[in-house]
Parts: C-alpha cells; sequence; structure tokens
C-alpha cells in the first residue's frame, strides 16, 4: 500500500493524480466532456528508491490487474519473440482492465536506438511506441516505466501520449531516511530498552546517501 512508501510523499501524490485518480474516476472525467488521458508516467530515481513499491501500491490501492515486466522476460533471442511476448502484455492487460502495466528499469529494455544493437531490442523499441499510441481511454490500462537513466531511453518514447509525464524519486533526505526506518523496524521486537524511534533518528543521521533499500536490507 501507500504507506509502504516511504518519504516519497510528493512522488506518492503526483503517481495517485495521475493514474489513480482517471483509472478510479473514469466516468466522473467523461461526465464533464474531460477523458482521463492514457500514456504513461516515467518515475525516475536512482535503484532502490522505491519506484518499483510505489507501482504496485497503486495497482493494489485500485484494484487493478498488474503486469510487472522486466527486462529478461522480454528480450528472447527468437526471432519475433520479444515482440509476441510484448503484444501479450498489453492484450491480457486490456482484457483484465483496469490495469497497470510496469516496466521495471525502461533504459534496458528500451534504449536509445544508436545503443540498441541486439535486433530483439531494435524490434522492441520500435513497437512499444505503437502500442502505447494504441491504448484507449475507455479501456483503463495505464502504463508506468521506471528507469534511473531517463537519456538512455529511446527519444520515441518521450513524446506527447507515450513516457511524457516524469516524477522523480530521488535519495531520501534524513526525515525520509527516519520515515523508512521507522516502517522496516516497525515489525521488529528490540531489546536491551532500545527506542524504535531514537534508533530510527540515530540511524536517519548515519547513514546519508542510502537509499530506502539500502535502509531496509
Ligand atoms: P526501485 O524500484 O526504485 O529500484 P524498489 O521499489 O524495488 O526500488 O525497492 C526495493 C525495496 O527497498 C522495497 O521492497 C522496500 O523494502 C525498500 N524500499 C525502497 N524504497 C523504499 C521507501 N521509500 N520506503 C520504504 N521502503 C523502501
Amino acid at each position: 500500500s501507500y504507506a509502504d512508501v516511504c518519504g516519497q510523499e510528493d512522488a506518492v501524490r503526483a503517481v495517485r493524480d495521475l493514474i489513480e485518480l482517471p483509472m478510479r474516476h473514469g466516468a466522473l472525467f467523461e461526465a464533464v466532456g474531460a477523458h482521463p488521458r492514457p500514456g504513461g508516467v516515467l518515475l525516475v530515481g536512482p535503484p532502490g528508491t522505491g519506484k518499483t513499491l510505489l507501482a504496485r501500491a497503486v495497482a493494489a490501492s485500485c484494484g487493478a490487474h498488474l503486469e510487472l515486466v522486466g527486462g529478461p522476460e522480454l528480450l528472447s533471442p527468437y526471432i519475433g519473440a520479444s515482440e509476441q511476448a510484448l503484444r501479450q502484455v498489453f492484450e491480457r492487460a486490456a482484457q483484465a482492465a483496469p490495469a497497470l502495466i510496469v516496466f521495471d528499469e525502461m533504459d534496458s529494455i528500451a534504449p536509445s536506438r544508436q545503443r540498441a544493437e541486439a535486433q530483439h531490442q531494435q524490434a522492441l523499441v520500435a513497437q512499444l511506441p505503437t502500442l502505447l499510441d494504441g491504448l484507449e481511454p475507455r479501456r483503463a490500462v495505464y502504463v508506468i516505466a521506471t528507469t534511473n537513466r531517463p537519456q538512455a531511453i529511446d527519444p520515441a518514447l518521450r513524446r506527447p501520449g507515450r513516457f511524457d509525464r516524469v516524477v522523480t524519486m530521488g535519495l531520501p533526505r534524513q526525515a525520509g531516511r527516519a520515515a523508512i526506518l521507522r516502517h522496516h523496524l516497525a515489525p521488529l521486537h528490540l531489546e536491551g530498552g532500545l527506542e524504535r524511534e531514537r534508533l530510527a533518528h540515530w540511524l536517519a543521521a548515519r547513514t546519508r546517501g542510502a537509499s530506502g533499500a539500502d535502509l531496509a536490507h
């Protein structure tokens, strides 16, 4: 749930506005003559800052079907297999709508064409924009892509209607780190009179530069 994504309040609010609101209240949008806008949201930030966590939370809170796609599942060396797998992701999502498709580490799935050396990667880069453009507002299929290197993603994917909305998830500052630590310390049984709150603050002050994943670990 959103409560598991600590210290990223701005990102949580932005993603809820961009995805949860139209997904849950599509009818309201239509009632005023506006269409909920399909297309994707790019979550940008260093590894372990909670991007996948947030994407999962959005899907869970909307009761939406989730298609979580990583590079290795898609990148098959067999001719045509990658494109077929990608098409099936969009088909499954459309059938199970409302649905959220999450591309994890998009820069490795759809790198800029110069970087996409392998043929199957080039084919994916060429096909993805077409699939994104084919999303209909009424079908309630939304797409999130996560990356640490937005400039390494094929520019064709950054055009309007595709991944044109960017939400940043940076490394947490001290208060954010304390929130993350508090969350992960909550289920632990502490001995020797250790106080959770003080421990979280003590650790947060000494873990500058740590990501959420580092702190959880
Ligand atoms: P990313 O997708 O940004 O690489 P993940 O969402 O996969 O990072 O995070 C990995 C794990 O690290 C999570 O499952 C969680 O345990 C912890 N974590 C990361 N960010 C946060 C956060 N903001 N609040 C709480 N836990 C976090």
